[in-house]
C-alpha cells in the first residue's frame, strides 16, 4: 500500500503537472469508486495538488475538492498527451496488462485541456475519489493523526501516545488517527534502524528509544521520498511517469525474510502482527 513517502511522491508530480490545468472530461469505468457527481469536475481548474497523510487533495476552483486514496493497489498515471485517447509509457506498470493506458486496471480517468490526462488504475478496486466542498474534506481528514514529519511529530508526542497504550509499538505506528502516513514499509524500518523489536508494547519503551525511534521514522521517511518510493516486489505502486520507485534497493527489512541482516548477518525473521508481516532482526531488535 502507498504509504508518505509514495503519496507525495505522487502529489508532488502531479502538483508540477497540473496546476492551473482544467479538467476537460471524467470517465469513471468503476461506479463504486467514486463518489459524488463526476460532473461537478468537468470544466474546473486544478489549484494545486496536496498531501494529508496518505490521502491526496486535488484542490480546485471554487472551493471543491477531489478527493483520492490509492488504498491498496491504486496507481495515478499522468499522461503529458494522448494518441487516440491512449497514452503509452516506457515500462509495463504493474497489473495494467502493459504499457498502454487505459489497461485492464484503469477505473478513472481525468481527461485534461487542452491535452493529457490522469489514469487512476487500481487492481483491488479499494481505492476510491470522492468529490465534494469543504465539509468533504473535513470530514476526512478530521481523524487524521499528526504529520510525522512536522515539528510536532517529536518524543514528547510519542511519549505521549505509548504511554497510553500497550498495544504492540510498530500497530501503535501504524494507526492513522495517530500518526498520518506510515504504513507497513517504513514502521518495518523504523523500527529496524531503531532497533527495537516490533512486538513490543509501546507504553514499554524508555525515554532513549522513543527519541532514536522518533528519529528514524522521519529518516525513513525522507529517504523515501529522495528515492521517490518503495516499489516493493508485490507492488503496484509507481511514480506518475509510470517508473518504478527506488527504495526497495534500501530496504534492511521489509520483505528480507531468510535474508542476512546487514548489521549482524543473523537472519531477518517474518511474523504476522495484527494481520501484517512483519519483518526484523530479532539479534539487533529488542
Ligand atoms: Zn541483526
Amino acid at each position: 500500500m502507498p504509504e508518505l513517502p509514495e503519496v507525495q511522491t505522487t502529489v508532488s508530480f502531479l502538483n508540477k503537472k497540473l496546476k492551473n490545468k482544467k479538467i476537460e472530461k471524467v470517465v469513471v469505468l468503476s461506479a463504486k469508486q467514486f463518489l459524488g457527481n463526476p460532473q461537478k469536475l468537468v470544466g474546473k481548474t486544478i489549484r494545486r495538488v496536496e498531501r494529508r497523510g496518505k490521502l491526496i487533495v486535488f484542490v480546485l476552483e471554487k472551493k471543491l475538492f477531489l478527493l483520492i486514496h490509492l488504498k491498496l493497489t491504486g496507481q495515478l498515471v499522468f499522461a503529458a498527451s494522448l494518441r487516440d485517447k491512449k497514452a503509452t509509457f516506457p515500462e509495463p506498470l504493474p497489473f495494467a496488462g502493459g504499457k498502454v493506458l487505459p489497461g485492464k486496471s484503469t477505473r478513472i480517468i481525468l481527461y485534461l485541456f487542452p491535452q493529457g490526462a490522469v489514469f487512476f488504475n487500481d487492481l483491488r478496486k479499494f481505492g476510491w475519489m470522492k468529490v465534494g466542498g469543504e465539509s468533504l474534506l473535513k470530514k476526512e481528514t478530521a481523524a487524521l493523526g499528526v504529520e510525522p514529519l512536522s515539528a510536532e511529530f517529536n518524543p514528547q508526542y510519542l511519549e505521549k501516545i505509548f504511554a497510553k497504550t500497550k498495544r504492540a509499538v510498530k500497530i501503535v505506528l501504524m494507526d492513522q488517527h495517530l500518526i498520518a502516513g506510515v504504513g507497513n514499509i517504513y514502521a518495518n524500518e523504523a523500527l529496524c534502524r531503531a532497533g527495537i523489536s516490533p512486538q513490543r508494547p509501546a507504553n514499554k519503551l524508555t525515554a532513549e528509544e522513543i527519541r532514536k525511534l522518533c528519529r528514524a521514522i522521519k529518516e525513513v521517511l525522507k529517504e523515501g521520498i529522495k528515492f521517490r518510493g518503495t516499489s516493493a516486489a508485490d507492488d503496484a505502486y509507481v511514480q506518475p511517469n509510470g517508473r518504478q520507485g527506488r527504495f526497495q534497493k534500501y530496504l534492511q527489512v521489509y520483505q528480507r525474510e531468510g535474508e542476512k541482516c546487514f548489521r549482524c548477518g543473523g537472519k531477518i525473521k517474518r511474523i504476522n502482527l495484527g494481520g501484517r508481516g512483519t519483518f526484523f532482526c530479532p539479534r539487533c531488535q529488542r
